[in-house]
């Protein structure tokens, strides 16, 4: 790396690139990092995110799709490959696979759930979307999973649990992310899942702050702790977080948003979007357009915007609304 360290002189911020953080040290408000550098502090915000949870049968040819690296490398195997496999129908996995039949690539999907996006999606819907994708030429495995992988020159063999082995040129897999809270760990802060945060962001230390995938916040809508891997978050809570630590005292209420698009489909979805949750599908068109609302205890706990824009506010408002609500009392409610 040419350059690690960087001045912007507008913004005011140096940046050091090529770094990792090995150790805090709260007391003396000191950051070492592996390198030798060690930065003192007045306050400290930890941003870490998170890292790809690995396969057990871990292999170097296995894009766990992350970074800006990732996507190069995946982008480089499309050059020359024909076939690829996606381990994992969640987020990841579902936009992948999408992206990768969309540049005319084969792709198999492989995820132990009975469809695609499983955990979010009522089961209908995703039947539907599983049925979707297979239109697309996309071959579908729900309901499988992959128990190794071997070598077969530059192509891997991933071996299924009913002994079929299915021959790829690459292999990507999204099987979800841990939150790196080891710093936070070995500073002793308070960590739960993820680093616990107050509504101002700050961890049991009044000085350290932190932010974004890694943190764990209570949600006052939702009257729960949540941490939440998604952008509009990260965003959001990242300048929350800033400005706190810049002396502000605004407490962190948003409650965030997450989307996605697959193929021609698309969504944003906010709140608690289980699908072990009850479920209220209001179609305008079955499985194309429409909204759906997941309700616990008569209340609207998250809300799922398909193919349906500009309603994530609406929607905030509705999960932040004590109700009681019944499945048909939200009949048309959305859009606004
Ligand atoms: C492929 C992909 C697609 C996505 N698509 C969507 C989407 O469609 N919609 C959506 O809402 N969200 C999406 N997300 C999620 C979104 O990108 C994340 O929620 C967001 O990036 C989290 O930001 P963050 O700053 O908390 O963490 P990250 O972006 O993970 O950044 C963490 C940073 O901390 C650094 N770091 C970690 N440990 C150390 C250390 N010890 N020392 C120094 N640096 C360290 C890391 O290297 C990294 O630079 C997607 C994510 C991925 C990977």
């Amino acid at each position: 790396m040419g350059h690690t360290r960087r001045q912007t002189e507008t913004q005011g911020v140096e940046i050091h690139l090529g770094r990792l953080v090995k150790e805090i040290d709260p007391r003396q408000r000191r950051v070492m990092c592996d390198k030798g550098d060690i930065f003192t502090h007045e306050k400290l915000l930890l941003a870490t995110g998170g890292r790809p949870q690995r396969l057990p049968f871990d292999d170097d040819q296995i894009i766990y799709f992350r970074t800006l690296a990732d996507y190069r490398r995946l982008r480089a195997r499309t050059e020359t490959g024909r076939r690829f496999a996606v381990i994992g129908g969640g987020f990841i996995g579902s936009e992948i696979a999408a992206a990768l039949a969309m540049n005319g690539k084969e792709v198999v999907m492989i995820f132990p759930e009975a469809g695609i996006g499983d955990r979010v999606f009522p089961r209908e819907l995703s039947q539907f979307l599983s049925s979707f994708y297979r239109q697309k030429g996309v071959e579908v495995l729900a309901g499988e999973k992959v128990t190794g992988l071997k070598a077969r020159g530059s192509q891997r063999a991933l071996q299924m649990g009913n002994s079929r082995e299915i021959v790829v040129d690459g292999v990507v897999a999204g099987i979800g992310i841990q939150p790196n809270v080891e710093l936070a760990q070995s500073a002793r802060l308070k960590v739960e899942d993820g680093i616990v945060v107050d509504e101002f962001l700050r961890t049991d230390h009044p000085d350290i702050y932190a932010a974004g995938d890694v943190a764990a916040f209570y949600n006052p809508s939702l009257g729960k702790r949540i941490r939440v891997e998604h952008e509009d978050n990260a965003n959001t809570m990242g300048q929350a977080a800033g400005l706190n630590m810049a002396g502000r005292s605004e407490p962190y209420h948003h409650l965030p948003f997450f989307y996605s698009d697959l193929f021609e489909l698309g969504y944003e979805a906010v709140g608690e979007t289980d699908s072990r949750l009850e479920t209220f599908a209001d179609w305008k068109r079955p499985n194309e357009e429409g909204v759906i609302y997941y309700l616990q205890k008569e209340r609207v706990r998250g809300v799922l915007l398909w193919n349906v824009w500009k309603q994530v506010d609406a929607a905030r408002r509705l999960i932040a609304d004590p109700g009681p609500f019944q499945p048909g009392d939200l009949k048309e409610r959305l859009p606004a």
